[in-house]
């Protein structure tokens, strides 16, 4: 299945500028450092998934022009990956029969019905209905949506979060470090988007520095590695300057293309 995977967001936690109107490193005049939360979209021929609905969710849909999406799958449910997730039930306003399959690692799902109740049962009153429907990931091979992904567990400090490779192109938010299974799924990818939050902080406890990615892909081999989930201290260009030669940061509307089979 070919497809294109489109960077809706590539900002932290904060996004950049963050609020407050806070740019931090980041140079204002650089239109790549406006950054909104980690996100990706997956697009074939006909089919949409979405990778985590942050706070910027309903802006990230709008900016690319993207419709109703297929289904939904969850990394990890810190706010900056979940707390768009109303913005479903807009799209179900839009065909009253619509639902999203919601798909996520088991505690992911728990965590997030908890969080979001209202979003996965009708209201008594029926005037609200179901708008999710939870499916468990199983690590290995998935096939949502006819796109074939392998699955794999990162570890992120605070909590696992799930990694997703799609043929070619691998997507990590969220991860400190990788266990034998995370490297063995990731190894020949092409282009590995993963999260260089620690920046230059080996002490970063949850999320992963420029020299943690290149020690782990000294065995993965991705020729291609886009950084994501930066805060306003990663400047754009000082990025492209000071990055190795297969490093560059990544940008909100980036596309690249894949191919799984
Ligand atoms: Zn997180």
């Amino acid at each position: 299945m070919d497809g294109k995977l489109i960077i809706l967001g590539c900002g932290g936690s904060a996004g950049v500028p963050a609020i407050g109107n806070w740019w931090g490193a980041c140079d204002p005049n650089e239109p790549k450092n406006i950054r909104t939360r980690p996100s990706i979209a997956l697009k074939t021929k006909d089919k949409l998934v979405i990778v985590d609905t942050g706070p910027d969710f309903r802006e990230q849909m709008n900016r690319e022009k993207l419709g109703a999406p297929d289904a939904v799958i969850i990394t990890h449910t810190h706010f900056d990956h979940v707390n768009g997730i109303d913005e479903l039930r807009t799209f179900q306003r839009q065909d009253k029969e619509r639902t999203f399959p919601t798909y996520g690692m088991a505690d992911t799902l728990k965590s997030l019905q908890a969080h979001a109740h209202y979003m996965f049962q009708p209201s008594e009153n029926g005037f609200y209905r179901t708008v999710c429907v939870p499916h468990e990931i199983k690590l290995g091979k998935n096939v949502i949506e006819n796109i074939p992904m392998q699955m794999f567990e990162q570890e992120h400090g605070t909590m696992p979060t799930l990694g997703i490779r799609i043929g070619n192109v691998a997507y990590s938010t969220d991860v400190k470090r990788l266990d034998g299974f995370a490297m063995e799924t990731l190894e020949g990818v092409v282009t590995w988007i993963v999260d260089g939050a620690g920046y230059h902080n080996r002490s970063n406890p949850v999320h992963a520095c420029i020299e943690e990615i290149a020690e782990m892909n000294e065995k993965i081999g991705a020729k291609q590695v886009f950084l994501t989930h930066m805060p306003p201290i990663m400047d754009y260009k000082t990025m492209v300057k000071e990055l190795p030669d297969n490093f560059a940061p990544a940008y909100d509307g980036l596309a690249i293309d894949f191919a799984a089979a």
